[in-house]
């Protein structure tokens, strides 16, 4: 550095001659490259270099890298909720002076303006795993109740994984969660993790999520893996916890005993597949379920089965300048509740704030979101 600076001067005193212009080209792009290189001494957050994936920690292989990322992409394109995946091997990397990964992420998703500046609807998942720590980042649009979405997130569906050392795995699920639970349109009542299936089994990954969901919620992370994972979580042998003795799994029809008449309904419409493992010797039993993300069937809130026909009919189109509205017509199958409503259709994101390279639109955060560490 100071060898350059000293050529650089002479070079100058000693007047150009013609044939010296390359070697100042030389020390020019050095020089322009220099920030680069004393990045990590002057303190600096991750360059915001690509909007949806930055995977400075590498935790992700090239598939779960691009279906994330096409995951996030369709995500914002369809919702117009901007949501980044950052991953960095630690935050302390990075010399920013934040002691804890909650300041790093607050000020990290201010610096890049994740999410739009008027909803302020940005949201980060911060993977570190260097300290073993995760984090969601909600801009400051969320109410609070939405810190328990994100705790549920991390705690339910990426700390399991992350606890095996499947950080890849574990970041693409988190991402899929996220997108499920965060769609403007749906709130997370509906939720077909934390509510259908609950936090004990956390088996949350069933073939038919892997098969059906994955298409239908714009591809899910990892999806060969993800359907090993949940096809041996499922049918791995139970035993009886009364008595030790190997219990049985029941057929669709056999089943259907120990099954309530929604969840006969559910089972029915495909909306949430049962598994009954019966205990020969004492009789005792459990019930497993298993909800599938692509049914098109929500969480009823008047029965609480997830029986809900959701249907949307386009009366305004959006533009890139106006929002547009959509009727919505919810129909349970199971209690015969009705509900009609219209909604909002944020507006149409232009093509050029949808492509690949990094830049918020402007949106903050004020500290909401959830953490955990393994
Ligand atoms: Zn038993
Ligand atoms: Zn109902």
């Amino acid at each position: 550095m100071c060898i350059k600076s000293v050529a650089g001067r002479s070079l100058w005193s000693s007047g150009l001659g013609r044939s010296r212009y390359w070697l100042l080209g030389v020390v020019s792009a050095i020089a322009l490259l220099l920030p680069t290189f004393a990045g990590p001494a002057q303190a600096a957050y991750p360059a915001f270099l690509d909007a949806y994936v930055n995977d400075y920690g590498q935790v992700l292989s090239a598939s779960e890298k691009s279906q994330v990322r096409a995951q996030l992409e369709q995500f914002r394109n369809r919702t117009g909720v901007h949501a980044v995946l950052l991953t960095v091997n630690s935050i302390y990397d990075y010399g920013t002076g934040d002691a804890a990964i909650e300041p790093f992420a607050t000020n990290l998703f201010n610096t890049w303006g994740i999410g739009d500046a008027a909803r302020d609807d940005g949201i980060l998942l911060l993977v570190a795993p260097g300290d073993r720590k995760v984090r969601i980042e909600l801009g400051s649009g969320y109410d609070r109740s939405y810190d328990r979405v994100a705790q549920a997130i991390i705690d339910d569906a990426i700390l399991p994984q992350f606890r095996q050392g499947n950080i890849g795995l574990g970041t693409a699920i988190g991402v899929n969660e996220i997108v499920e639970n965060f769609d403007p349109s749906q709130p997370p009542a509906v939720n077909p993790l934390l509510s259908v299936v609950p936090p004990a089994v956390a088996d949350w990954v069933s073939p038919e999520v892997a098969i059906g969901g994955g298409l239908a919620a714009g591809g899910v992370g990892a999806v060969s893996s993800l359907f090993a994972l949940g096809h041996w979580k499922r049918y791995r042998k139970r035993t009886c916890p009364q008595c030790q003795v190997e219990m049985e799994r029941l057929d669709e029809q056999a089943d259907d005993r120990y099954l309530s008449a929604g969840q006969r309904t559910e089972e029915s419409i495909k909306s949430v597949d049962y598994d009954v493992w019966l205990c020969g010797s004492c009789g005792h039993h459990e019930v497993f379920d298993y909800g599938s993300f692509g049914s098109g069937y929500q969480k009823c809130p008047g029965c609480r089965h997830k029986t809900m026909k959701v249907s949307t009919r386009t009366l305004v189109s959006p533009t890139y300048h106006s929002t547009g509205t959509a009727e919505v017509s919810e129909a349970c199958q199971f209690c015969d509740r009705t509900h009609h409503y219209t909604r909002i259709i944020p507006r149409k994101t232009p093509p050029s704030s949808s492509s690949s390279s990094g830049g918020g639109g402007g949106g903050s955060s004020s500290g909401g979101g959830a953490s955990g560490s393994w």
